[in-house]
């Protein structure tokens, strides 16, 4: 029995194909839509469906229940790092075998699919459960012919209607991890079957993990007060909010890098945060993976240095800045690169 927690979520689901399973309902209720998604009739597009959300606790987290097959192993289990068990709750995901997921939350247990060879992949469970969010394909949303053509003698099955759907006031998205690939569907080798416009080249079907724009809208369709994003790229740089000016108070921000390769290394080119007892007012935490389940790398920090650099394992870490209701200051500036590392994690405690 497990849950996942969103409004700042990072969750590595593993689903795969589905089953028809769920409280008080029949198959004949049920339509399978767009490959992977699958429908209670009469709830097309859940993002314009306030009863198809997950509600949010009194703390401001938008919690997920979730069961998990005895199918799994425990190994497959462990994979869904961010999950906390379901105790009593009526609605909740039970995942199973498959690879689909209905779309939004439909009341009671909604099962989602998760298998191996597809739909284990870290961004075909984000995937998954984003539809169970009540995410629909990217390139399903209303205003999807400005942006990609669909190429529809090469299509072999498969639905690639459009959905009225509900865009957030969010831009269309090519790196989203719920956009189909050029080639998904196709009847013939080597035919696209969605072409992005204007240049035919833009990179679609990614499934590395959620995008920056995937975060923004979760957050936006669940009226989540946080800042968080994601920092896909081998090299770049990122800051406290308003930064050199001072941060603000009682803030919440977190920041995912992850890379394709490698391990990261991160080090603070400027840090300035209110000092406090056990760093409990205002604090920099970073994880070594990709959730505040992750083993941390570089505890509750504050004050004013020394400069923090951190290496993480593995291609992903998870930089958390907290702030209180209390004094600020001008907080930080990181830089962060890519790097092939022979040492461990350097923490910085002794100087
Ligand atoms: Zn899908």
């Amino acid at each position: 029995m497990i849950e996942i927690v969103y409004c700042f979520v990072w969750f590595i689901p593993f689903f795969s194909e589905i089953t028809y399973d769920f409280f008080n309902s029949t198959k004949s209720e049920i339509a399978v839509h767009e490959g992977d998604i699958l429908l209670r009739r009469g709830q097309r597009s859940a993002i314009n469906c306030e009863s198809c959300l997950w509600p949010k606790s009194q703390d401001g987290l938008v919690k997920v229940p979730v069961n998990i097959s005895s199918d799994f192993s425990l190994t497959e289990r462990s994979w869904i790092a961010d999950f906390v068990n379901r105790t009593t709750e009526t609605d909740y995901v039970y995942v199973e075998r498959g690879c689909w997921s209905y779309f939004g939350k439909i009341g009671g247990r909604q099962a989602v699919g998760l298998m191996k060879n597809g739909c284990m992949d870290k961004g075909a469970i984000q995937h998954e459960m984003n539809h169970a969010l009540g995410f629909i394909h990217e390139q399903a949303r209303s205003d999807r012919d400005k942006f990609v053509k669909i190429v529809w003698e090469h299509i072999m099955a498969g639905n690639f209607g459009k959905v009225k759907s509900k865009n957030l006031g969010l831009p269309y998205d090519y790196s989203s991890v719920m956009h189909y690939g050029a080639y998904d569907f196709s009847s013939t080798p080597g035919k696209p079957t969605i072409v992005p416009i204007p240049n035919p080249s833009v990179p679609i079907g990614q499934r590395e993990g959620l995008s920056n724009l995937d975060v923004a809208k979760i957050n936006k369709l669940y009226k989540c007060n946080c800042c968080s994003s994601v920092l896909p790229k081998p090299k770049g740089s990122f800051s406290s909010v308003n930064y050199p000016s001072p941060y603000p108070n009682n803030s919440n921000c977190l920041w995912l890098i992850r890379i394709r390769r490698s391990k990261i290394f991160l080090q603070f080119e400027a840090f300035d945060l209110q000092t406090s007892s056990d760093c409990s007012s205002d604090y920099i935490k970073v994880y070594n993976g990709n959730s505040k389940n992750s083993p941390v790398l570089l505890d509750k920090y504050c004050g004013k240095g020394p400069l923090p650099s951190v290496v993480a394992s593995g291609s992903t870490m998870l930089v958390e800045f907290a702030t209180d209701e209390t004094v600020t200051a001008t907080g930080f500036r990181h830089v962060h690169q890519s790097r092939f590392f022979h040492v461990f994690p350097y923490i910085p405690s002794g100087y």
